[in-house]
């Protein structure tokens, strides 16, 4: 009920003020004799900041600017900009309510930024300084631990054994992307560790039930839902996640994109490959000659699980296979070029010497595969769809533990660390095939009903008889 009333007051004040706009940022300022008696941030994780200030001046104020931010990488400098409503004078109090169903959800473990550009009625401005806070909920009792220069373990339940157990897999995941798929850490990287699904679930808006664990390489976050009994998923999803943030990290541009098979190719890698359960199936997409070819895994993942699974595990088998062919280094070539804007194919060709398809035949053969299948179209990509990141999982896959790709964490001055998946509809061919079966059954029933009265009514009639 209090959060209620609060996002109804929010609301209420928001609606008063005028939308944030993006501008470029402004040229340095003098310094003025402004006395700021208060200048805060109220959190109501996840929905809401709001930003208070109260000041004293000896001449008139006329104009507040509140200039916010978070700490991200992002594609050229930008600063979001909100004008709360003040009355003007020589004393100021306003407020400014940052509404995150509205800009986007961020993760937990964000650092929000903000300050004040002030004018005076002389036109002198002043501007406060740079404030930060941490985006997060003051439900649980945060705890930290570090490991090492690059690692943050956030928890706040399970004992320090469980922690240190998820620390050194996290460790270990660090060195083997390192020395093994060339990729390493920059900047600290920030794990937040919620107890269960449903916490982790709290503390995000708009994300799909099934969510187990998130990475956001542009905040250099990870958030995972792991409860004591599933260390062994958690350690390996921990793992999986990190390599999200170390590729997001090392491709990081406004002009390239990675292929979906590449990007969670090497998280299952870091992982240490694939449980028995996907080396069956994978087999067994090689016995039968059903494996999807690389194309049709580089936009979107199946939203059909078998082959959702395939396709982490093939993936997986695409990145072992250049990895253990070519080495690291040709690796991190790939990834750079891709970094600086080449298209896949184009960045194969310049690395390896092949494209898609010359890597899909060249792979094929080394596995023990039937050659790729000749298409009419054999450039048709298609239509990316949801894409759930699972972290693949020894012994089964349960629902709840999969990873969906990282979700827009636009706030307003930043950009998404990948296009926000959107739940596209059943397809076309879907739809008509279940009309179709619709159809046929109905059909079946009219037939059987009818034979049913024809057959009374002979008995009926044979009875009158
Ligand atoms: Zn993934």
């Amino acid at each position: 009920m209090r959060r209620l009333i609060a996002a109804v007051l929010a609301g209420i004040l928001l609606s008063a003020f005028r939308t944030p706009t993006l501008v470029k940022a402004s040229h340095d300022l003098a310094v003025s004799n402004i006395e700021v008696t208060r200048n805060e941030i109220l959190l109501n994780f996840p929905e809401t900041a709001t930003v208070r200030l109260s000041l004293t001046n000896d001449i008139e104020i006329t104009s507040v600017v509140l200039e916010y931010g978070t700490e991200q990488q992002t594609c050229g400098e930008v600063i979001a900009k909100a004008f709360p409503e003040f009355i003007p004078g020589t004393t100021v109090d306003t407020q400014w309510t940052w509404e995150m169903r509205q800009s986007g959800s961020l993760p937990p473990g964000t650092q929000l930024w903000w300050r004040w550009r002030l004018t005076d009625a002389n036109g002198d401005e002043t501007v406060t300084e740079t404030q930060t806070t941490t985006w997060l909920d003051d439900e649980h009792n945060w705890k930290t631990f570090n490991n090492g220069e690059f690692l943050r373990l956030h928890y706040y339940e399970g004992n320090q054994a469980f922690i240190n157990e998820l620390s050194s897999a996290a460790y270990d995941g660090l060195q083997f992307n390192e020395t093994q798929s060339g990729l390493s850490a920059e900047s600290p990287i920030n794990i937040y560790i919620y107890s269960d699904t449903d916490d982790l679930k709290d503390a995000i808006l708009y994300e799909p039930s099934w969510t187990g664990g998130q990475a956001f390489p542009d905040h250099d976050i990870v958030i995972l839902g792991i409860s004591e009994s599933d260390l062994a998923w958690g350690q390996a999803a921990i793992v999986h996640e990190l390599t999200h943030v170390l590729v997001g990290h090392l491709t990081f541009s406004c002009l390239g994109d990675v292929p979906t098979w590449l990007n969670e190719g090497l998280a299952v890698y870091s992982e240490g490959g694939l449980d028995s359960l996907s080396q069956r199936q994978l087999e067994d997409a090689i016995r039968n000659d059903t494996l999807l070819s690389v194309r049709s895994i580089s936009g979107g993942f199946s939203e059909v699980p078998d082959k959702a699974y395939l396709s982490y595990s093939q993936s997986y088998s695409i990145i072992n296979f250049l990895i253990e062919s070519y080495g690291q280094d040709k690796m991190t070539e790939l990834l750079l070029s891709l970094r600086d804007g080449l298209t896949i194919d184009n960045a194969l060709t310049q690395t390896y010497g092949f494209d898609i398809d010359g890597l899909e035949d060249a792979w094929r053969q080394a596995i023990g595969a039937q050659p790729r299948p000749v298409s009419a179209q054999p450039t048709a990509e298609p239509t990316p769809t949801f894409v759930p990141t699972i972290v693949p999982i020894s012994g089964g896959f349960p629902a709840l533990q999969v990873t969906p790709t990282p979700v827009s964490t636009s706030s307003g001055n930043g950009q998404p660390t990948e296009p926000t998946p959107t739940r596209t509809g059943p397809p076309l061919s879907l739809t008509l095939i279940l009309l179709g079966m619709c159809c046929m059954f109905l059909l079946v029933i009219g037939i059987f009903v009818l034979g049913f009265i024809v057959r009374r009514d002979n008995m009926k009639a044979g009875k009158n008889e």
